[in-house]
């Protein structure tokens, strides 16, 4: 099902110059988005947009998912931590990507989309991807250290756990800046315990990181 308006997304973004890295585009290949959309809005999985998920939150346009993925450089053996599941897409380009080898967690912290994003995962065959309950800013103690953290809601600054659950030499992508606006997707890379290598990505706009090391929750 809808294979055909995959792969003219996937050569859609290509030459748009958003997907590049071979081993993002065979996950873009192959990983089905429409599995992690609602039904009622599935006609539009392959449309450049961010696409509602309920309780106020979206799955992002493809072609920021493409930034985001190239960005990071993901590898097959990995260990890759994101922050904010959501409908559980992201987590599967990334297990596509670091294969069985390698590990990824991913931490939402709305019990009910946690809840999809893990049926989303385990029908589409990524059911060994870990979905973990809870506020991700405080990262995932138990399984440090990552080579990758992808943060998929927007910090007002960088979280210092994520920073320090990082391996040295690993990498942090995640958008930074207000709510809803102003915001750059920034990678941090750990040059060692006190230095890291910061490049802008470019404009973005996500919901917000909320928790402990985030914005305060409005509830
Ligand atoms: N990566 C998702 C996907 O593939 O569909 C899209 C993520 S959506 C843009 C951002 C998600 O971050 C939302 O589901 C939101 O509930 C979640 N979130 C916000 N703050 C969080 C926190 N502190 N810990 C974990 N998840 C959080």
């Amino acid at each position: 099902m809808f294979e055909l308006e995959r792969e003219e997304l996937v050569e859609r973004l290509i030459r748009w110059g958003y997907l590049n890295k071979p081993e993002v585009v065979k996950a873009f290949r192959k990983v089905p988005r429409h599995e992690f959309v609602p039904d009622n809005i599935r006609d539009y999985s392959y449309a450049d947009q961010p696409l509602s998920i309920g309780h106020g939150q979206t799955i992002s346009a493809p072609s920021m998912i493409a930034i985001m993925m190239e960005s990071l450089d993901l590898a097959p053996g990995q260990k890759v931590l994101e922050i904010g599941a959501g409908s559980g897409y992201n987590a599967a380009l990334a297990a596509e990507i670091v294969g069985e080898k390698g590990r990824v967690i991913t931490i939402e912290r709305i019990a009910e989309l946690a809840k999809s994003a893990e049926a989303n995962l385990r029908k589409t065959g990524y059911g060994w991807v870990q979905v973990v309950v809870g506020d991700g800013t405080c990262g995932y103690e138990k399984e440090v250290l990552w080579d990758r953290i992808l943060v998929t809601a927007c910090a007002p600054t960088l979280p210092k756990p994520l920073i320090a659950q990082l391996k040295i030499g690993g990498k942090l992508g995640a958008p930074v800046g207000q709510h809803y606006m102003n915001q750059t997707w920034l990678v941090a890379e750990k040059r060692d315990e006190k230095n890291l290598k910061i490049q802008e990505c470019g404009g973005c706009s996500f919901v917000p990181l909320v928790g402990k090391h985030g914005w305060k929750s409005e509830d």
